[in-house]
């Protein structure tokens, strides 16, 4: 933005602010002015608005002014954090060096924060991770990095597929999964891939280029670490990775020290969940978007932030290896039995702050006393943790914890107990730690007490009792003698001041001690600094190994808080194994039974098998928990792969290589796809991507469609995964179309299951019990009873009901008839009766050639056949 004028005018200040604002055009830029960062011109009015602060202006000389707003520097971190979250980038640039008063002082970019690249831990939630990720999408093969800042994870996988579509879908799962804060896309591709409530920014082509992607990684991790990474046959994965990797440099001004390892990994070592099914199950947030009533909220009774973090992963990652999965039973099964170990474990990782994100606030030098301290009680307590889970031998891996005591006793000895938040004071660095540093404050001391004790040795000299030492800012100490004494005011005084009713001085012993006690505090000031870097610094060296304690504390915490549930709410251990057996005994809904009274959740079995009963049928009443049972089933099969143990008496789950569900009809309004449409989507895509393997709930398909419609679909549905031969998969249907039941007699491997109710009179309970067979009606009326609609709709809708079910029990016969045939694969629209005339006429409509005319005889002519 030029001036209004057009005149150039530049001070050099301006000019120095306008190179580096080149170098940042799209970013907000906070520029250091003393205590201040200022923001000049568009930026200024963008932070005046979102921050709510002053717009002011900035004289350039010659009546020339630009906008300027300005945020206190040693308080700015509340204010960029607003900037942040409103979707900008902020750059910062500060000082470098010291203002001599008369040069201009050298300025720089120091950091570029975005949404996926803060690690201020006043800005990130402790208990999730931050990701930023970067994805490549080309026409055969795919590619997706992501990172977090904070705590130093950084990792990349790549898919190849024949269509892009598939490519797509693959991506879009993982960033689901991940759920960046920002994602970053080559340029001109926003819009092609997206996630919600992420951050785009968009990278110039260059940096994607397989050459340019290697070079950076390269220089990061060094040539012989790379090709450990196995990434020789993944390009795409090579190229996020390096773009991410180019991005973040430039965001962290080139320090990076966080980023020293690149996890390569697969998607398909993983069970598959995608948007619908994640959602659908609510497992890290309801369907509100909170996270109360989530699987997680059940879960989650770990200590420790990254504990927190690690089970969050592990739920959006079950695992598909039995051998995996049973040496996380086995540990989590030790920590049931041992209640002792449990409990202190508990308490002991209480105190055990956020290792993983403290290790890397001390490699890049951020880490403030105050964080130095909790780092230090921290690690002290890793060698009773590690004595702890070493009792017993399942756990014995995880307790081999890297040997930190001397980093804490490094942290103890050099860090008083209760640091000021911030350096500068000279309130850091324990006594006795640094003997130059002690030299200086008992020099600094003695003086102080010098002048604390000229008062009184003044007073006894000069006879003035009411005399005085004092200090201010602009002259620092001084000795004030009322006017009323001035006459007894010895020779060696100088004056300095002249107020009211007195009369201050200096002597030169007092101007020796004064700046002995400030050149003093200002040495300390810098000393300690110097201290403290070195401290940080010998601790960098043992980062490695605290970030290698963290993440075996991170499991331990899983593991006990995996065990602490299973104790409270009596889980058991299921049996996983290879099987395509489905088997729960006395099984509840995980989330459903906290939020009822203890004991009124009615637990339930279930059995699925793909060679007799693959497909249960269930029908019931609105309200009478279908959704419940079908999700439980779903959520145990997940727990159980995910390690845990499992809200039933009995479970022995075949491994499930993914979940599909299309529950409930909820309307993609967003999208601007009707209820049906998004339905028959999620229901096609099942269709086509489930195996063998799979686990299929499907609630309610059909429902957003007229009768006939839902319910020729809901069948046709049911047999094609009944007689595929690439699916014959586990499912579990749900359904109000009690006509459904029919299909038991024609597919051998179906079962019906209703909801059982109990009728008294008008009235129906819900018992919440799954029992054998097929409702044979449905209960609406009921239910519309139970929600309090008026007596007279209800009465009025029982005699509707009734002269519709005598209208149609003729054409019942005739359905009857027809669902008893073997009906072919193929969908079939009209499958239950002929079509009616009104429709036949209808269809062979030519609504192109007709006047608008001729469309209205028609319509009165269709209303007399109808
Ligand atoms: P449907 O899918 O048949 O309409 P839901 O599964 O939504 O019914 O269940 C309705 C309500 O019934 C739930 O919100 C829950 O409070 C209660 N419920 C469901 N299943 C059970 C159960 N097994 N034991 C106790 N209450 C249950």
């Amino acid at each position: 933005r030029t001036l209004s004028s057009g005149v150039a005018v530049s001070t050099p200040i301006r000019k120095q602010y306008l190179e580096i604002k080149r170098q940042v055009p799209d970013a907000l830029l906070l520029f250091r002015l003393g205590d201040f960062y200022e923001l000049f011109d568009d930026d200024a009015e963008v932070a005046s608005r979102i921050l709510d602060i002053a717009l002011t202006s900035r004289d350039l000389g010659k009546g020339q002014r630009v906008p300027m707003a300005g945020i206190p520097a040693h308080a700015a971190e509340p204010y960029i954090a607003k900037l942040v979250a409103a979707g900008y980038r902020v750059a910062l640039c500060d000082q470098i060096g010291t203002p001599d008063g008369r040069n201009l002082v050298e300025r720089r970019i120091t950091r570029i924060l975005t949404r996926g690249t803060i690690t201020e831990p006043a800005m990130l939630d402790a208990r999730r991770n931050t990701y930023i990720a970067a994805v490549l999408l080309e026409s055969s093969r795919a590619g997706l990095a992501y990172a977090d800042l904070s705590t130093g994870e950084f990792a990349a996988t790549e898919w190849v597929a024949e269509q892009l579509e598939e490519l797509r879908a693959a991506v879009e799962r993982e960033l689901l999964r991940i759920a960046p804060a920002e994602l970053v896309l080559p340029a001109g591709r926003r819009g092609v891939i997206g996630v919600e409530g992420a951050a785009v920014t968009e990278l110039e082509e260059r940096a994607w280029r397989e050459h340019e992607a290697r070079r950076v990684l390269h220089e990061h991790f060094g040539v012989e670490t790379l090709a450990s990474f196995g990434l020789a046959d993944r390009p795409a994965a090579l190229r996020a990775a390096g773009a991410l990797l180019g991005y973040l440099l430039d965001t962290q001004v080139g320090q990076l020290p966080q980023l020293d390892d690149l996890v390569v990994y697969q998607t398909d070592s993983f069970m598959t969940l995608d948007a619908v099914t994640r959602r659908n199950l609510e497992l890290l947030e309801s369907a509100r978007g909170e996270r109360a009533h989530s699987l997680v909220s059940v879960l989650d009774r770990t200590e420790t932030p990254m504990g927190a973090r690690l089970l969050r992963r592990w739920l959006s990652q079950p695992l598909l290896d039995v051998g995996a999965i049973r040496q996380r039973q086995e540990r989590v099964a030790a920590l049931v039995e041992e209640t002792l170990v449990r409990a202190r474990l508990g308490i002991l990782l209480a105190g055990v702050a956020d290792l993983e994100r403290l290790a890397n606030r001390v490699l890049t030098g951020h880490v403030t006393p105050r964080e130095l301290r909790q780092l230090g009680h921290s690690l002290a307590r890793l060698p009773e943790i590690a004595e702890i889970a070493g009792r017993r031998p399942e756990l014995a891996p995880l307790s081999a914890l890297p040997d930190l005591l001397p980093a804490a006793r490094l942290i103890e000895s050099a860090i008083v107990e209760d640091p000021p938040p911030s350096l500068g004071q000279g309130h850091v660095i324990r006594a006795g730690f640094a003997p130059e540093l002690d030299e200086l404050r008992e020099r600094a001391r003695s003086a102080r007490e010098w002048i604390a004790s000229l008062e009184q040795r003044e007073r006894e000299r000069t006879g003035i009792r009411s005399l005085k030492v004092g200090y201010n800012k602009v002259f620092g100490y001084y000795i004030e003698v009322s006017h009323a004494n001035r006459h007894l005011v010895p020779p060696d005084y100088q004056r300095k001041q002249t107020l009211v009713g007195a009369e201050r001085y200096v002597t030169p012993e007092l101007r020796e001690f004064e700046s002995m006690v400030l050149q003093a505090e200002e040495r300390i000031a810098a000393l300690e600094e110097e201290v403290y870097r070195r401290v940080v610094k010998e601790l960098a060296s043992c980062a490695a190994q605290i970030r290698r304690a963290a993440q075996l504390v991170a499991e331990l915490d899983v593991y006990r808080a995996l065990a602490e549930v299973a104790v409270d709410r009596r889980y058991v251990r299921p049996v996983v194994d290879e099987s395509t057996v489905l088997e729960i005994r006395g099984g509840r809904h995980p989330v459903v039974e906290t939020t009822l009274e203890a004991g009124r959740f009615v637990s339930n079995d279930a059995r699925l098998d793909t060679e007799s009963d693959q497909i249960v049928i269930l029908t019931g009443p609105n309200m009478a928990g279908k959704s419940t049972f079908l999700r439980q089933v779903a959520l145990i099969v997940l727990l159980a792969q995910v390690g845990s143990f499992v809200p039933a008496e009995f479970a022995r789950i075949g491994l499930v290589d993914r979940i599909f569900t299309r529950i409930g009809a909820q309307d993609d309004i967003a999208a601007g796809q009707s209820t049906f449409m998004v339905e028959m989507v999620e229901t096609a895509s099942i269709l086509r991507q489930a195996t063998l393997r799979s686990l299929v709930v499907l609630d309610e398909v059909g429902r957003g469609t007229s009768t006939y419609d839902g319910l020729a679909i809901a069948r046709a549905v049911v047999e094609y995964l009944h007689n595929h031969p690439r699916l014959g998969c586990r499912t579990l249907f749900a359904t109000h179309y009690h006509e459904l039941t029919e299909l038991e007699r024609v597919l051998p491997r179906v079962r019906n299951y209703r909801m059982d109710v109990l009728e008294e009179g008008d009235r129906v309970v819900f018992l919440h019990r799954v029992v054998r067979g097929g409702a044979d009606k449905s209960y609406g009326i009921h239910v519309a009873q139970l929600a309090g609609l008026p007596h007279a709709v209800v009465r009025r809708a029982r005699e509707i009901l009734q002269e519709l079910e005598s209208a149609r029990s003729g054409e019942h016969t005739r359905r009857r008839q027809s669902m008893a045939k073997e009906v072919p694969l193929t969908i079939q629209l009209t499958l239950f009766s002929p079509p009616h005339p009104v429709l036949e006429r209808l269809r062979s409509l030519e609504l192109d050639g007709m006047t608008p005319l001729e469309a209205l005889t028609t319509l009165y002519e269709l209303q007399r056949l109808a």
